[in-house]
Formats: structure tokens, sequence, C-alpha cells
């Protein structure tokens, strides 16, 4: 996942601190991410719209999409219980002929692989043992000692270098890891980062992140005099443009679940006719991804926060 705009996934309250609105984060390392829920949901959505513009569901399924709505309206609209978006994401109804079923998909938590910082030599990306180890990178003999770092290419012949405030020396010798995940990004942003990566130790990856938050200042507006509101002013805090992130994506067989093509004969009366394969529900999923390059992922989307590239990078399992 590469962040096109801020990303800011908020944790719906308010800090009294150096920021009004604060974001989402892991609480043993307290590094940003995303959660797999705000994945689930937004993909929940923009998978919906993608099926419907491509005739694969009734237009009448929008319901299916977000929450159920038939939670607090009886009218029976909201979640139909039977369409391959609620299937595949799972719904709850209260009536007894639906029931609930979680669902097929699994969204496991976005977290942080490689974080943009600015350096006296322009951009560098960095990110530590702790990071890679999570996306099954192992550094061994080539993990930068304490209070050192080591760097890509481009920073190789410096022998100390910033990262914002912070200035650290250069560990030689040491190399990075083969990146190939990176290749997705194409060959242009892939050779600028992967030169630029640099690896910091454990004991200072959560302190340079989030000293290099975005923190943007904005107004509220008075709706009735279209100007800025006294004491309106607020700050939010952002994970910054460019940062790479990643998740897993699981999807459950559906014929485990008495959806398959297999099972077709199983099927009890009037309560699941949708038949659907593992592929149909891949196919489905990814295909509402393009949408968080546009309409994005998070809260301020409409001030320019949010839009991010979602690449598939590994077979068994997306990141
Ligand atoms: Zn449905």
């Amino acid at each position: 996942m590469f962040a096109l705009d801020p990303i800011h996934i908020g944790t719906g309250g308010y800090q009294i601190g150096r920021v009004d609105n604060t974001i989402v984060r892991e609480p043993s390392t307290n590094i940003p991410k995303i959660p797999g829920s705000s994945i689930a949901g937004t993909s929940r959505t923009y998978a919906t719209y993608k099926a419907i513009n491509e005739g694969k569901i009734d237009k009448k399924n929008i319901d299916c999409a977000g929450q159920d709505k038939a939670v607090s309206d009886k009218k029976e609209r909201g979640h139909c219980g039977d369409c391959i978006i609620c299937k595949s994401f799972g719904f709850s109804k209260n009536d007894e002929k639906i029931g609930s079923s979680q669902g097929l998909v699994y969204f496991s938590d976005a977290h942080i692989l490689l974080f943009p910082v600015s350096t006296r030599l322009g951009p560098a990306w960095i990110t530590s043992p702790m990071l890679l180890e999570d996306f099954d990178i192992q550094l061994e003999e080539n993990e930068p000692s304490d209070d050192c770092i080591v760097v890509g290419s481009e920073f190789s012949k410096e022998s100390s270098l910033n990262l914002g405030w912070l200035n650290l020396p250069i560990e030689n010798g040491k190399e990075l890891p083969s990146f190939d995940h990176l290749a997705s990004l194409g060959p242009k942003k892939n050779k600028l980062l992967s030169s630029r990566i640099v690896i910091v130790p454990d004991s200072l990856i959560s302190q340079i992140i989030n000293s290099n938050l975005e923190v943007r200042t904005s107004v509220s507006i008075d709706p009735v005099t279209g100007a800025g509101k006294d004491g309106a002013l607020f700050t939010s805090e952002a994970i910054p443009r460019s940062t790479i992130l990643w998740f897993e994506l699981g999807i459950n067989d559906p014929d485990y679940f008495g959806y398959g093509k297999k099972s077709e004969n199983s099927s009890e009366e009037g309560k699941s006719n949708t038949r659907i394969s593992l592929l149909d529900v891949k196919s489905i999923v990814k295909g509402g991804f393009c949408y968080f390059e546009t309409l994005g992922i998070g809260g301020m989307v409409t001030r320019g926060f949010g839009r991010v590239t979602i690449e598939e990078v590994g077979e068994n399992d997306s990141k």
C-alpha cells in the first residue's frame, strides 16, 4: 500500500497536547497503523460500487455496502445476507431466516514498512529490523548497531546522515536486503526508493516516525457566514505521503461455509442462493481496490487526504 496523500485514520477523540486529531497507533510500539477494520469497511463499500458498475450484482445491493442500515430501520433495507458482498464481508441480521455470518475475507492491520523522512540529501525511507521482520525480511548480520544506521547506495559515501533533526553515524560494510516487492511500484519509484532506504535501530524507529508525521492545520468553516469560525483552528496528524505500508488479506474457501459451487446441493430452501468460488471473492475484493486511488481511506478525504494505491506482492498473501 503506497500513500498518494497523507493518511488520517482518527482515534475518534480529541487529545490535549501537540495535535487535536490524533491517529491510530500500535499500543506496544506507538507506531501509527491503519486498522484492518478500516480497510475492511472501505473495501466493502468500494467492492460494492465496482460490482454494481460492472453489473455483477444488482443496483439495490448498494445497501449491502457499509454498515447494516436495517438494524435501526425496520424497513428491511440493509444487508441482504445473500449476495457476494454480504458473503465475502459478513453480515448480521435479526431476521431468523437469514441470521448472521462472519465474512470470508480477513484484513490485517496495515503496518508501516518504509517511512519517508527528510534529510540534507533529500528524502530517505526509514525502516528497522523489527518492521522488516514483520514483513518477513531478515537482516541477520546486517542489522545496525546501537545508534548507527545502515544506508542505501545514495547515502553510502557519507559518514553520517540527519533524519529530520536527528544526526546518526552510518555503518559501512553492512548491506540492505533486497526489496523485490518494490518492483510493483514501477521502475522509476522503485529505483528512487531502493537507493534511499535507511535502516535505523528498533530503539529509535518509533521516535523518528512520530517526530516526522505530517501535521496539518485546518479551520472549521461557519456554514452561515462561509468564513472561518472563531477559535476553530485545529491540527490533525497523518501518515505522510509516499509511506509504504503492508497488510495481509486472507480469504476463506466459500466451500467450507456452504456458499461454494461444490456445495450447491446442500443449500437450504430460501436461505443461501448465491453460489460463489474463491476466485469470485478474490476478484470482487481486489476489484474494489482501484477506488482507494481516487476516493481514499480514512478521514478528511475532502481535504486532500487518504488516497493510496494497493498492489498485490505475495502469491498466497496480499501485502
Ligand atoms: Zn448483500
